[in-house]
C-alpha cells in the first residue's frame, strides 16, 4: 500500500486519479475557516519516500492516466526535486496525460515562468489554487497569505507557462456583513484572471477552526441557504463572458451545478432566480446532507 500519512484531501475532479502524497499538510495553514490539515505540520517528503510510493503504485495502477500530487502546495517543492519526481512519474507511468496539484500564491511566486514551463513540459498541466474571495476585507478576515491581486497575478503567470488553473471560491465566506462585496469583488478577480475552471464551495464551519469560535461569539454571522443562492446569483451576474467550466458540485453546495460558461451562464442565473423567487426549498439540499 502507498504510505499515506494523516487525512489526504483531493479535489472532487481528481476522483479517478492516482493520489501521490509528496508533501504533508499545508505550507500556509493559517486560514481561519479551514480544518483541512490542522493535524499536520508542513513537510516535504523525501525523494526516497516518494520514489518508493511510485514503485508501489505501479504494481496496482500501471496504466494510470492522471496523477494528483497531495497534500497542500506540492508546487513549493524546490524545482530540482520536483523535476526528479515528475521524471520518475513519466518514466514509470507512460500512459500519464496529466499531473496536477494544489499550489499557493507563495509557491507560484517562487517559480519563474521558465521554471513553470519546464514543469508544464513534464505534463504538469493543471494547478488548483484557492482564491476563496476577491474582496480585500474578507481576505483580511480569513487571514490567508497573499491578496486578491496576488491571486490574479499567479493565475496570469500560470497561463504564460501554458498551465491551466482551477480556482476555488467559497460562497458565504464574507458572512452576512460582507456578502454583497464578497460576491461582486470575487467576480471581478475571476474576470481579471479568467481561469479555465472555477469551483465554488459553500462555507461550512468546522469545530476545530477559529471561525467556529467567532460564530459562537456572534462575531461572524453565517448566511442562510437562500442568501447563499442570492450571493451566487450576484457573482454570476457580474462575471464576464469568458470560456470556463463552472462547478458547484461539492458536497457543501445547496444545489449541484456543473456548467459550461459563457454558454450556460444566463440559464443558470434564470434557474437560481426562479428558485429564489419561489422560495423553493425542495430544490435545495438539506443542511444535514451537506458535508465538507
Ligand atoms: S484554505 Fe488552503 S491555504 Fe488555507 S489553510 Fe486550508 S489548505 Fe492551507
Amino acid at each position: 500500500m502507498l504510505n499515506y500519512q494523516g487525512t489526504v484531501i483531493r479535489p472532487p475532479s481528481e476522483a479517478n486519479s492516482l493520489i501521490l502524497q509528496v508533501t504533508l499538510g499545508c505550507s500556509d495553514n493559517s486560514c481561519i475557516f479551514c480544518p483541512a490539515y490542522k493535524d499536520k505540520k508542513f513537510k516535504i517528503k523525501s525523494i526516497e519516500e516518494i520514489e518508493r510510493d511510485i514503485k508501489t503504485a505501479y504494481q496496482y495502477y500501471p496504466d494510470i492516466r492522471k496523477i494528483f500530487l497531495a497534500d497542500g502546495d506540492a508546487l513549493i517543492i524546490p524545482q530540482k526535486d520536483l523535476l526528479i519526481i515528475l521524471n520518475k512519474i513519466l518514466e514509470t507511468f507512460p500512459a500519464v496525460i496529466r499531473i496536477s496539484m494544489y499550489a499557493s500564491v507563495k509557491s507560484i511566486e517562487l517559480k519563474t515562468v521558465e521554471e513553470l514551463k519546464q514543469l508544464q513540459s513534464k505534463k504538469m498541466s493543471l494547478v488548483y489554487v484557492g482564491f476563496e474571495t476577491g474582496d480585500k476585507d474578507v481576505y483580511q478576515l480569513i487571514r490567508k497569505y497573499g491578496s486578491p491581486q496576488k491571486n490574479v497575478e499567479s493565475i496570469l503567470k500560470l497561463k504564460q507557462a501554458g498551465i491551466k488553473s482551477n480556482v476555488t471560491i467559497i460562497l458565504g465566506l464574507g458572512g452576512q456583513r460582507f456578502s454583497f462585496q464578497h460576491a461582486k469583488n470575487t467576480a471581478d478577480i475571476l474576470n481579471r484572471s479568467q481561469p479555465e475552471q472555477i469551483a465554488a464551495l459553500t462555507l461550512m464551519v468546522a469545530g476545530n477552526t477559529p471561525l467556529y469560535n467567532m460564530c459562537k461569539l456572534k462575531q461572524f454571522r453565517l448566511l442562510k441557504d437562500f442568501d447563499v443562492l442570492k450571493e451566487l446569483k450576484i457573482l454570476l451576474e457580474n462575471l464576464q463572458d469568458f470560456k470556463c467550466l463552472f462547478f458547484a458540485n461539492h458536497a457543501s453546495n445547496y444545489i449541484p451545478i456543473s456548467a459550461r460558461f459563457p454558454k450556460e451562464r444566463q440559464n443558470l442565473i434564470s434557474m437560481l432566480n426562479k428558485i429564489i423567487i419561489n422560495c423553493n426549498k425542495k430544490a435545495l439540499k438539506k443542511d444535514f446532507a451537506r458535508g465538507l
